[in-house]
């Protein structure tokens, strides 16, 4: 591939290895130091892309103000578990949602769209919780303008309430906290109140700047209150989009339909979503055949913070996915082959276990984060001493995880453990068994011996800084 891209032949660029004392064969994958190199030989500059940003790449053409038009604020509910997230959604859904020409059964698509008391619509993404929300956020996708935060008034403020208010802050996402379960009557309020304030979240009612209201997803108390609040945010917010242009948006959920084929639901952000539209999403394209609400009714068009469900992909892209429509069949098809290709390439690269070397190279490709480790030897002292050390080599970017450390040989159980979480072994002052060896050998999964501690944290110590070292 290198050879080809610089005009060259094969024999070439394997010469200009060996020059450097590598000896490659020609489907051999070389590293990204190795490719600088010999591409510099060659005349050539070599700029490294990210796959994500390939992966995510959506123009972004800025709308002139006067084409911008108020669109629907797009809402996340978060909380800790069974504080009443999905029986909040289940019932705004039962009772707000608006009218269509067909009563279909509802269905769950990943989100829908309600009206207020007062006429405007809010559009809800029915997959609860900050997983969800994180994993798109990661993947680059911004499909939440405001979040809801249940808290249950018969419990307390709980980890995951701290985690999805912590996650919303962190996206710079407005919050609005939303008192549940107050038709209980063990029901506290009060408490509740109290314990945001004791981690800095004061609510309107006590001085502070967060709205919140007291609700029950059973009676339905407090929910257009609730709604009104989320429509003040969203005014706070100017939310606005040009429908006038063609379609870009995110994929919620995607699934395979045995009678019809891949449905999947995108959340227009901008522009018209029409049908005969050639829409790309992820590594898949193929022209809009129909479109579905959440009950089923069919649409022929949807704007800017309308779900809608969408026929006619040639394949499940993953949630998070831009999807955008393309003037062309065939520059969608052709963006969709290279992005095909690069999952091919990441795969390739992914099955393959961790190893130090192996370190640099998955961080150029931007997806090292961790570096999970097992560690085993021969002492209890030592055990603790080296997963210490290792533990202190956690920089920002890269978190060392000790998944297991325990006194004794390197047995098969922790190659296994190592092969399942992508893990190295490092042994002080012990062996691997005959087994466990072998195993290691057909599960790729490196172990580092050592009977110096000094040497075990340097060479990772080295390994880790070694792949900090190209972005300077
Ligand atoms: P989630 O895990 O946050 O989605 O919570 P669920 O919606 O599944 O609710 C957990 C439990 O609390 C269920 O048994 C609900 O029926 C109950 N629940 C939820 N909201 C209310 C409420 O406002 N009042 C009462 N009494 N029960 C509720």
């Amino acid at each position: 591939d290198l050879a080809s891209l610089m005009n060259v032949s094969v024999n070439q660029v394997i010469s200009a290895c060996m020059s450097m004392g590598m000896f490659v064969s020609i489907n051999q994958r070389l590293d990204a130091e190795t490719i600088t190199i010999i591409a510099d030989e060659f005349g050539y500059e070599v700029e490294f892309y990210k796959a994500e940003d390939e992966m995510q790449q959506a123009e972004i053409v800025e709308d002139s103000e006067e084409d911008l038009v108020p669109r629907a604020p797009i809402v996340t509910i978060m909380g800790h578990v069974d504080h009443g997230k999905t029986s909040l959604l289940d019932y705004i859904r039962k009772t707000r949602v608006t009218e269509g020409e067909a009563g279909g059964i509802t269905q769950h698509i990943g989100a829908y769209e309600v009206e207020t008391d007062t006429g405007k619509k809010i559009t809800f993404l029915d997959t609860p919780g900050h997983e969800a929300f994180t994993a798109m956020r990661a993947r680059g996708a911004k499909a939440t303008d405001v979040v809801i935060v249940v808290v249950a008034a018969d419990d307390s403020v709980m980890p995951q309430t701290k985690e999805a208010i912590n996650h919303a802050q962190v996206a710079g996402v407005p919050i609005i906290i939303a008192i549940n379960k107050v038709d209980k009557p063990t029901a506290n309020p009060d408490r509740i109140r109290e314990q945001l304030a004791g981690i800095n979240i004061l609510v309107e009612e006590w001085g502070g700047k967060y709205q919140s209201e007291e609700v029950s997803a059973k009676s339905g108390q407090g929910i257009s209150e609730l709604l009104e609040k989320v429509l003040l945010e969203a005014e706070l917010l100017d939310l606005k989009a040009n429908p006038d242009k063609p379609a870009v948006g995110t994929i919620l959920e995607a699934s395979l339909d045995k009678g019809r084929g891949y449905l999947a639901t995108m959340l227009v952000q901008g522009g018209t979503l029409r049908i005969g539209d050639v829409l790309l999403a992820g590594s898949h394209y193929g022209r809009v055949k129909a479109m579905y609400d959440h009950r089923g009714g069919r649409m022929k068009e949807a704007g800017p913070s309308v779900p809608v469900q969408v026929l006619g992909l040639d394949g499940a892209p993953q949630a998070g996915d831009i999807a955008k429509v393309y003037e062309s069949d065939r520059e969608a098809r052709d963006i969709a082959t290279r992005r095909e290709q690069i999952l091919r390439e990441q795969s390739v690269r992914t099955r393959k276990h961790i190893t130090l070397d192996e370190i640099g190279r998955r961080l150029a490709i931007g997806s090292f984060k961790e570096l999970n480790v097992i560690v085993k030897a021969d002492f209890d002292g030592s055990v603790e001493a080296l997963s210490d050390s290792l533990l202190k080599l956690s920089t920002e970017e890269i978190q060392v995880n000790i998944i297991h450390k325990a006194v004794g040989q390197i047995s098969e159980a922790d190659v296994m453990l190592a092969s399942t979480a992508d893990a190295i072994i490092v042994g002080f002052q012990v062996r691997p068994s005959v087994n466990a060896r072998k195993l290691a050998e057909n599960e790729e999964i490196e172990i580092r011996l050592y009977s110096v501690i000094y040497d075990a944290i340097n060479e990772i110590k080295d390994a880790m800084e070694g792949m900090l070292a190209p972005k300077v």
